[in-house]
């Protein structure tokens, strides 16, 4: 996994103009569960964005 890798959420997310950030998560953001679009379903943890 590449490190801070946000271009699949820009590229081909539907959440993305709903001001999803792209270059850095919101505080509130504490894990993966917490991202609610499936751009990051193949992570396994923030760790691993
Ligand atoms: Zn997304």
């Amino acid at each position: 996994m590449s490190s801070g890798d946000f271009s699949i959420h820009t590229e081909t997310c539907d959440e993305f103009d709903d001001g999803m950030p792209i270059s850095s998560l919101p505080d509130e953001v504490t894990s993966i569960d917490d991202l609610d679009c499936e751009c990051w379903s193949g992570f396994e943890s923030l760790d691993d964005i």
